[in-house]
């Protein structure tokens, strides 16, 4: 599975309790505000939603496309 993660700058203070949660690292406080740096690394544990106080993040589980090719292998291997 694909996740996006998004911080709304306007709400984040910057308190650090999501990088604390964060087992893989996703985040990093620049500027005084949290900056997801490695979204690919998140593995939608939802840990930083649930600790932020301010409700900045956002974590979504996005659709992973298929390429022709693969949607073709597919449709092949699950009809036999
Ligand atoms: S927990 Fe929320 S307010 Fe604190 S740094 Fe993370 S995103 Fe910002
Ligand atoms: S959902 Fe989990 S893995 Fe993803 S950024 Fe938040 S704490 Fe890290």
């Amino acid at each position: 599975m694909v996740f996006d993660v998004t911080v709304d700058e306007e709400k984040c203070t910057g308190c650090e309790e999501c990088l604390e949660v964060c087992t893989v690292n996703v985040l990093e406080i620049k500027g005084g505000k949290c900056i997801p740096i490695r979204v690919k690394e998140c593995i939608g544990c939802r840990s930083c939603v649930e600790v932020c106080k301010e409700k900045a993040i956002t974590v979504k589980e996005l659709e992973v496309e298929m390429s022709e090719t693969t949607r073709f292998l597919l449709r092949d291997l699950l009809s036999d």
